[in-house]
Parts: structure tokens; C-alpha cells; sequence
């Protein structure tokens, strides 16, 4: 059996939940993980190593990590924003460590009251930690609003580069892009994509789209089309961009996965099976908006898959 072409990294059950406003409980995350797991997913952001008095959604995050953990062959991926963060997330278990550093000066004071250089110290401080307590866990940095922000506006390329080169310096194994508010374009992906692969070659990690002004697969297509192999998507396209009322904030992991299977890249992940995990999702969240065209519309007539890996 083939391995699968490229991975999609499912970040629902982190980066969606936490930008929705009701509170899934815990055993409908697990369902829904399980289900994803059932599709053929094998990497999940699962939760985000924050104080619970912040966000209510991820305070049982330790919990969700000790399921995700016992399935075979998936990547627990966890977020965590600092040292304390991670001891808690290595503690659980978690596989991989995901730091988000913001390229935008005003963001990265607004998301995490840390500077620039403040948040790469960060990563350092994780990368050492573990080094000495779980030297086998992957750590990856996020640069988040790497195509705009808005608060800051025009983010510039530089800064994107130079930042993501002093996380890979500071530890961090890979350092992906996040168009983390919807503001990036076909031609600007490719070519900060170009210039990371440039200045970090392999170590250059995943895409992280979002669909908020509807370029989000066309950004992965682009991203591809550079050599990324690494795709972030949630579920339904959960996690709906605050500042667009009814557009969708993540690009949507069923969208996404036929665009690729419909091209003959092998994404390891049953499309069919990958919407009927939609169900444990609307269960936990009941009214809250899921989006999705492929879900909507149905596969196209006889449309097979290459080769389903589940
Ligand atoms: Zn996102």
C-alpha cells in the first residue's frame, strides 16, 4: 500500500472550536475525533494548552489528548503558547507541539501580549523543554498572519521569512504559514512559499488557508504547486472568521480532500466517510453553521477514488 501523497493536518477540534462560541462537550469531541480517525485522518489538531479561564472550549484538553492518543498511527498535534502550556501538553502525551507566532507586530500583542522576539524566546524555551523530557516530539511554528493582518494591515514578506528562519534557529522542526484572516491570493502564496522553501528547505512546513474571501483551495493549489505537501482544514469549515459575517474561516477539510482526490492526489482520507463525520460535529454543536460544497452538492457521478488507504 501506497502512503497517500500529502497530508491533511485536521485542525477542527483546536482552531475551530475555539472560535466558535458554545462549548462542545467532551465526549462529543472524542466522537468526532474517532470518526475523523475512522476516515482515514491521521493527523488531528486536537486542543490548545491555554488556561481554561480563557477559553472555556479547551478545558478539557488533557482529557482529549489521552483518547487521541490511543489511536493507532495518528498524530496528536496540540497547540500551546508557551513553556507551561507545553508541560501540560507533553505531559497528556501529545506527539507534536504547534507554537503560533504572529508575524504582525500589532497581532502578536493583541493574541498573546508577547513581541515578536518575546514569542521566538518562546519557542526556544519549548524546544529545549522537549529536548530534555520528550525528545521524540515534533515542535512546529506557525507563523500566523504571514499574508496580512487586520489590524496591521500590509504585513511585509521579510518579516514573514526572517521570523519563521529564527524559529527553525530557536528549535522549532518545521514553520508552516498561516493565512490566518483570509487576506491571501494565489500569486502571494506561491511566492512566500518560493521564499521559505529558500531560506528553510525542508523544514518548511504546512499551509494553513483560510476560505474567507473564497480563494482558500486556490491558495492550496498554489501552496502544492510550490511543494508544500502539509494542508490544515477543519471540518465543515469550522472556526468562522469573526470579521465576515457568514463566510467561513478554515478552508473545508471536505473540499479540500476532493479537490486533491479528484486530481489524483492520494490523500489517504474516504471523502464519503469524512462527511458522515460531519454528524458527531453538528451532535456537539447543535446551530452552529457548517459549511462545504462537496458535502452540499454530493461527489460527482461515479466519481472513485484512487486508492482509499482506510
Ligand atoms: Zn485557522
Amino acid at each position: 500500500m501506497n502512503p497517500p501523497d500529502i497530508l491533511i493536518s485536521e485542525v477542527g477540534p483546536r482552531d475551530g472550536l475555539q472560535s466558535v462560541k458554545g462549548t462542545m462537550p467532551t465526549a462529543d469531541k472524542l466522537r468526532w475525533i474517532d470518526a475523523l480517525y475512522a476516515a482515514g485522518v491521521r493527523e488531528i489538531e486536537v486542543a490548545s494548552f491555554v488556561p481554561a479561564r480563557l477559553l472555556p472550549q479547551m478545558a478539557d484538553a488533557a482529557d482529549v489528548v489521552r483518547h487521541a492518543v490511543t489511536l493507532p498511527g495518528l498524530t496528536v498535534m496540540a497547540l500551546v503558547p508557551n513553556r507551561k502550556g507545553a508541560e501540560a501538553a507533553l505531559a497528556a502525551g501529545a506527539h507534536k507541539l504547534t507554537m503560533p507566532v504572529s508575524a504582525s507586530v500589532a497581532h502578536s500583542l493583541a493574541n498573546v501580549r508577547k513581541t515578536r522576539e518575546e514569542m521566538v524566546e518562546e519557542v526556544r524555551a519549548v524546544s529545549d523543554l522537549r529536548r530534555e523530557i520528550a525528545p521524540h516530539v515534533k515542535l512546529e511554528a506557525g507563523i500566523s498572519t504571514a499574508f496580512g493582518c487586520t489590524l496591521q494591515g500590509d504585513v511585509p514578506e521579510d518579516d514573514v521569512i526572517q521570523l519563521a528562519a529564527q524559529c527553525i534557529a530557536a528549535g522549532a522542526d518545521e514553520s508552516g504559514l498561516s493565512d490566518t484572516v483570509g487576506y491571501a491570493n494565489p500569486a502571494q502564496v506561491r511566492r512566500l512559499f518560493r521564499r521559505l522553501r529558500a531560506e528553510i528547505g525542508d523544514k518548511a512546513g504546512a499551509a494553513h488557508m483560510h476560505n474567507t474571501r473564497g480563494l482558500g483551495l486556490a491558495n492550496c493549489l498554489a501552496a502544492y504547486e510550490e511543494g508544500v505537501r502539509t494542508f490544515d482544514a477543519s471540518l465543515g469549515g469550522l472556526g468562522g472568521c469573526p470579521y465576515a459575517p457568514g463566510a467561513s474561516g478554515n478552508v473545508v477539510t471536505e473540499d479540500l480532500v476532493f479537490m486533491f482526490e479528484a486530481m489524483g492526489v492520494r490523500t489517504g482520507i474516504d471523502i464519503q466517510k469524512l462527511i458522515a463525520a460531519r454528524s458527531p460535529l453538528i451532535a456537539g454543536l447543535p446551530g452552529e453553521p457548517v459549511y462545504g460544497m462537496t458535502p452540499e452538492a454530493g461527489l460527482p457521478k461515479g466519481f472513485m477514488q484512487g486508492t482509499v488507504h482506510v
